[in-house]
């Protein structure tokens, strides 16, 4: 039998970067500043810089960071946020943890993200209800940013804050622009399995807005003022640790390259598995970070597919087996329209094993394991 492969290979980088990143936590150890310091601050430049961002704000977590983002724009009780329905629950849930109502909206088959088409149907359906519509949060799905030319377009001529959900997708590209410069506040995340992912969790936020900056900086700690003991509103403890600054800052050394492999394994996949399953497409002016690479298996045979490729030894994971309105803690939260094609998705999508490191040779298995 041979090798069982990784469906994220974080031990290939690993054993890469193990010198830059030993010497880098061993640095912080004698430094001794183990919260904020210069490490924070270098990273924070750092992430700034590589997407063209004019600031950076790191934080705990990804879900933080989209809480922090609807806190620093007084969003909360009685106003509605529209969310597509087909994504990772901490979309939905940092809205509602703001106490603001979470509006489940349509996406598109084609690249999983949200439908335009289907947001002046969650604004009514908001109004209905007797909230204010506030923001959309957009989420690039997969690692492929959403259409930030429709969104935000749609969010202008509404007066709707646009948020863009990028903890699949920083390092993406939209028409020539870098995901991180896209919306008028853009959130990440850097749990491990996400594209750019530390050794623990972290996340960080991206605006050109300085006043926003101000915002955020002091939302994450506390919500301190100029005097520390003065705090000037009520804020979260959202700090990226030092340690993980210090690896983040090593694995963004060699981000752009790992992103130029991940299309090298996506473009494989799409030529040996595009007659038999129905491979995600990318636009010609986008490049995808592939967080992951998802297939979709329709008329119900998804189920059984999963199943013949475990037995060879092929792990996938399906990205997300229920959309938010059918989520237990999630089903009374209003939705615009009848959310057709996120039902659909969940009974298709199929997440193969993808990362940089991906050889020719696992590739060959997997695929055949597909026959
Ligand atoms: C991972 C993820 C988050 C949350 O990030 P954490 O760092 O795990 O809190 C939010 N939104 C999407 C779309 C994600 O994939």
């Amino acid at each position: 039998m041979s090798e069982p492969i990784p469906f994220i290979d974080l031990a290939t980088q690993r054993r890469r970067i193990a010198g830059e990143i030993d010497a880098a936590i061993a640095r912080v150890l004698e430094r001794g500043a183990y919260i904020s310091g210069p490490d924070v601050a270098a990273f924070e430049t750092k992430l700034a810089t590589f997407c063209g961002a004019r600031f950076a704000i790191s934080c705990g977590n990804g879900t933080d960071a989209i809480q922090l983002a609807l806190m620093a724009k007084g969003i909360g009780r009685g106003d509605a946020v529209l969310v597509p329905d087909f994504t990772f629950t901490a979309t939905a849930e940092a809205v509602a943890l703001v106490g603001a109502t979470p509006v489940f909206t349509e996406v598109q088959a084609v690249d999983f993200n949200i439908d335009t088409g289907g947001l002046e149907a969650g604004v009514r359906a908001a109004k209905g209800q007797g909230l204010v519509p506030r923001a959309v949060i957009a989420v690039d799905l997969f690692g492929l940013s959403a259409d930030y030319d429709a969104l935000n377009a749609f969010c202008e001529a509404n007066g709707l804050l646009l948020i863009a959900d990028a903890a699949q997708s920083f390092g993406a590209t939209f028409r020539g622009r870098k995901v991180g410069t896209l919306a008028p506040i853009t959130t990440t995340s850097f749990f491990p399995a996400k594209p750019l992912g530390c050794y623990g969790d972290g996340g960080a936020l991206l605006t050109d807005d300085a006043e926003l900056a101000a915002t955020l900086k002091s939302l994450r700690v506390h919500g301190q003022g100029s005097d520390k003991y003065d705090n000037i509103r009520i804020g979260m403890n959202s700090r990226l640790d030092t340690l993980q600054a210090a690896i983040l800052s090593c694995k963004l050394d060699i981000f752009a390259d790992e992103i130029d492999k991940r299309q090298i394994v996506a473009a494989r996949y799409a030529e040996a598995l595009g007659n038999k399953v129905i491979t995600p497409t990318v636009p010609s002016d986008c490049v995808s970070v592939w967080a992951q690479y998802t297939i979709r298996i329709p008329d119900g045979r998804r189920d059984v597919v999963a199943a013949n490729l475990k037995v060879a030894g092929i792990p996938t994971a399906i990205y997300y087996p229920r959309p938010l309105h059918r989520q237990t803690a999630y089903r009374h939260f209003p939705s615009g329209g009848a959310l057709a094609v996120s039902d659909r998705l969940s009974g298709e999508v199929l997440s193969l094993p993808m990362h940089p490191y991906l050889d020719e040779a696992a590739q060959a298995r997997i695929v055949a394991a597909l026959d």
